[in-house]
This record gives C-alpha cells, structure tokens and sequence, in this order.
C-alpha cells in the first residue's frame, strides 16, 4: 500500500545514502538521484533510466516519488503568486512566491493551521489542524522551482523563508530534512543566508537549529515588554523576551556578519507608539540585527487595524536612530490574500479537518 512506502522526496541525502546502502548500492546513488529531481525535476521514478529497470522495481518495493499537485494559482497585479497545493489526501498547503527587482523569495508553510494563537495573526486565528512532512515541505519548493523554469543559469526563486503558515520550529524533525535538502547542491543550492526560518520564540529549538543546520533566523517580536508581549504572543509566557534574546546573541555569536532579523508587526495604538520604538532599540542593543517592521495585514472576524503612515515612519525613524538597519515590508500580494499573516488555509475538506479535531481531542 503506497501510504506505507516511504517517499523518496522528503529524504535528505544522507538519509538517501542509507537507504541505497540497505539494499547494496553505493552512496553516488544517492546524488545521482537528486540530481534527476531537484535538478531536472523529475517525478516518474520510470524515467530514472540511469538506474537499471531491475533496480528501479527494487526500490520501489519499499518507495514511492510523490510531488504536490497544484490545486490553484493566483497572481497578484504585483506579480505575487500564491499556489494551493495538495499532497494524497492531505489539507491544502500554502505557497507564496515574492518576485523582487534582484531577487525571487518563496514563502512556505510548515503546518496546517498553528497552535500558537497569536492574536494578529490569520494562521493563529484557525487553530492547529496538522504538521505538514518533509515531502509536504520540501515539495512547495520542487513545484515553485519547476513551475519558474529554475536552473542553474535561471534563478528565479533565489531565496526560502519560513514565513507562511505554521511555526516551524513546532514541526522541527520535518522542517530540518527539508533545510538541509534546501541547502545540499544536488538539491536546490541556496546559500545559508538565503534560507531563513522564522520563529515565534521557541527557544530550545533555536539552540538545536544553530547546532543541527546553517540557515538565517528571523524572530517574530512585536513587543518589547513581557506584558504587551505575552498579551498578544501567548508563547511569551513560556519563553520570556529575556530569554528569546539570550538565545539570539548565542545564534549569531561566532558568525561572522550573521545578523538575526527581528520581525515587527505595527498594530495601530498597540504597539507602534514612539515609546514602543524606544523600548525595541534599548532591548536589541548589542545583538547584531536588523529590523523588520510589518505593517498589520487585517483579516477577516479581527479588529487589529493597520497602523497609519505617519506612525511607521516614526517608527522606523527611532529605530534607525540607533543605527538599526530598519526597514518596512511592503504590502504585497494582498489581492490574492497572500500578504503576511493572511494565510488561513482554505480547507479543501473541512469535514476531514472536524474529523482531525475530535479525533485529537478524544
Ligand atoms: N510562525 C512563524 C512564521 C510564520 S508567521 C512566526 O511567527 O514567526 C510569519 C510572520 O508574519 C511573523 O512575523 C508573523 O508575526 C507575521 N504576521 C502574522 N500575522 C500577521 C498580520 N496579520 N499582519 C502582518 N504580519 C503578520
Ligand atoms: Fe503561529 Fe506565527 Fe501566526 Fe503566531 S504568528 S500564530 S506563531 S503562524
């Protein structure tokens, strides 16, 4: 039954390496293999002539090459484009490809859904639904790639951020596979600085992140008190804004040029007032970072409004102040319902999803 073979997409290459020692065959099997679907996009494992037929039947005793299929595309006057994609019978997964001037930056999804329940935030807003695999996570790169015409002489997606819906760190034995096949060069080759996974604050799993894998870190913030910040980030309560600092220096120490990126969503008359700014700089003093200001993207059933023009650029201006490389994201995509914190899943069998949730709860 294919559900219980394992899916050659989602391993990375040590983990491809072992698989091909088990039924004695040499290591190169493995980049030979990721070289036919990362690089060439492969998906008929048929078509793997490379591999003689009688080996091809071997391993797919025990494997299956499965890739997302894409549900839907929308493309944004901007140029955005947010897929929909599905793997078996799994809740649609979430995708959005930024094109910029001198670089292209795909924002994945982690999870369906996200038990961490910040209040600005669509993803939170739905609840946690289910983590995606590695196959899941590495896929929505394989079919932007393919769908880009991505070569070695034709990068267009030059850049992954962790961005989309979910908390990576909470799905972290799946997201790492991914990270390293984001990473290898038989996979997509991107270099460390051009991977970035972006956390709530789950502090143990920055120390493991930083010994397992070397990739960027952007640290959603949004506060710079405890009390503001737990009242919107229930994860502070957890891991308090001392103890996420702490864990940020240690990332950065010892690297040189690496700079955490300090994300801040600007909800008006909560936390975007001048004395807000003063609060973020005095606290980030010392840790090699920049910061990242979102103007709120407002949803749907949530009374946050966008913060006004005048007070972003007081922000960013007080923030600069401090010689704090400080810039403000620009809205985009927001016609498709791509822009950051809008992703809300769209459910394509919510009676399944109902399903899930009783069953977890019972
Ligand atoms: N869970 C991770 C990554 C996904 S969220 C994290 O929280 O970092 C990606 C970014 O979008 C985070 O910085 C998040 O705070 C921000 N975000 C969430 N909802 C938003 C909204 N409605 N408007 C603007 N930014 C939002
Ligand atoms: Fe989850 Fe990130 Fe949204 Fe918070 S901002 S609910 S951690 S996806």
């Amino acid at each position: 039954m294919s559900e219980e073979k394992i899916n050659l997409l989602g391993l990375d290459r040590v983990a491809l390496e072992k698989l091909f020692a088990k039924i004695g065959e040499q290591k190169y099997r493995a980049t030979q293999f990721m070289k036919g679907l990362y690089h060439h996009y492969e998906s008929d494992f048929d078509n793997y002539t490379n591999f003689s037929k009688s080996l091809r039947n071997k391993i797919q005793l025990f494997s299956t090459l499965e890739v997302p299929h894409v549900v839907s595309e929308k493309i944004s006057k901007d140029g955005t484009i947010k897929w929909l994609m599905q793997m078996n019978e799994g809740n649609a997964i979430e995708t959005v490809y930024i094109p910029e001037k001198n670089r292209g930056t795909l924002c994945i999804s982690s999870q369906v859904g996200c038990s961490l329940n910040c209040t600005f935030c669509a993803t939170g807003a739905q609840g946690f639904n289910r983590h995606l695999t590695t196959a899941e996570i590495i896929g929505q790169v394989w079919i932007a790639a393919k769908r880009l015409g991505q070569s070695t002489k034709n990068r267009k997606l030059t850049n992954v951020v962790l961005m989309g819906m979910g908390e990576p760190l909470a799905n972290y034995s799946r997201v790492l596979p991914a990270l390293r096949i984001m990473l290898d060069d038989f996979g997509f080759g991107l270099a460390s600085r051009r991977v970035t996974v972006s956390t709530s604050g789950m502090v143990p799993y920055i120390y493991k992140l930083n010994e397992d894998v070397e990739v960027s870190l952007a640290v959603s913030l949004h506060a710079a008190t405890d009390e503001l910040r737990s009242e919107i980030m229930p994860i502070n309560k957890k891991y308090n804004i001392e103890t996420l600092l702490k864990a940020c220096k240690d990332f950065v120490k010892d690297k040189r040029k690496a700079k955490i990126t300090f994300e801040y969503t600007l909800i008006r008359g909560v936390n975007d007032k001048p004395e807000h700014a003063r609060a973020l700089v005095k606290r980030l003093k010392n840790i090699p970072c920049k910061i990242n200001l979102i103007p709120f993207n407002p949803f749907p059933g949530n009374s946050f409004k966008r913060s006004l023009p005048e007070a972003i650029e007081l922000f960013q201006n007080i923030c600069e102040k401090s010689r704090i490389v400080t810039t403000v994201r620009k809205v985009r995509g927001d016609d498709i319902d791509a822009a950051c914190g809008q992703l809300a899943g769209e459910f394509h069998d919510r009676t399944r999803r109902s399903n899930q949730i009783q069953l977890k709860v019972s």
